[in-house]
């Protein structure tokens, strides 16, 4: 892989969604790709954007910050994805710079960024981040309190939200994670699924993904583990 390109693995990966997809009787443009480029520099993203890839997802602030908006100049059509927690002082910032906010999983946050929308005028989609392994140390509703909560960000806080995001453990089979995913998803009639990263895109897309985050099988590694339950920077 060391002596391949990131547009090599992108035009890999985009092959290996087709073939999933097709594999698993799915229209492949009902899965869409989200190239994680987060730690690397713009020098790595702007080959990736010349080869046609549009959709991005990053998961610190201030890193998105630093990066985008002259990635943004060259390619106004570039979409933004925060998959990263979000701190609730960052609401701002987040509506912002952000397309899609995969990562809402608190009452102070969905309230943050409700008062960030109204007051910008500017709509990110929203989806709910659940925690489907109920792991103390990431983000995410609760599976128990998933319900509740989408019912409180639509009617309390008065937010769209198109769907529902999860990182199963990294020590489980991914999908029975995904499986539950999608059935949250079904009881609150929510059509978007964001699941799946470099490891287990093709189980994801077998349990319905409509949004893979695929990192390091595009850019390669990283210099740390994925930082799935860091701090949004
Ligand atoms: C880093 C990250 C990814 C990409 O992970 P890879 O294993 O490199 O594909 C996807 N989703 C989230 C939430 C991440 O933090």
């Amino acid at each position: 892989m060391s002596d391949t390109t990131p547009v090599e693995h992108l035009k890999e990966v985009r092959a290996n969604i087709a073939r999933a997809a097709a594999d698993y009787g799915r229209d492949p443009s009902s899965v869409t790709l989200v190239a994680v480029s987060k730690t690397f520099p713009a020098e790595d993203i702007a080959p990736v954007l010349a080869a046609g890839q549009r959709i991005f997802g990053e998961n610190y602030v201030q890193e998105a910050k630093a990066k985008w908006p002259a990635l943004r100049e060259a390619y106004p059509d570039a979409e933004l994805h925060l998959i990263g927690p979000l701190q609730s002082n960052k609401a701002k910032e987040a509506v912002q710079l952000f397309d899609v906010i995969h990562t809402v999983d608190r009452p102070s946050l969905a309230e943050a960024l409700a008062k960030e929308i109204a007051k910008q005028g500017r709509t990110p989609r929203l989806l709910v981040q659940v925690n489907t392994g109920e792991e103390p140390q990431k983000g995410g509703v609760a599976p128990a309190e998933v319900d509740a909560f989408i019912e409180a960000c639509r009617t309390k806080y008065g937010l769209t939200i198109e769907g529902l995001m999860c990182i199963p453990p990294a020590e489980d089979p991914p999908s029975p994670h995904f499986a539950l995913l999608n059935a949250i998803a079904k009881r609150n009639d929510l059509k978007v699924l964001s699941m799946g990263m470099s490891a287990d895109y093709d189980a994801a897309i077998q349990m319905g993904a409509t949004h893979v985050r695929v990192g390091s099988a595009i850019f390669g590694m990283r210099p740390k583990p994925a930082a799935s339950s860091g701090e949004a920077g």
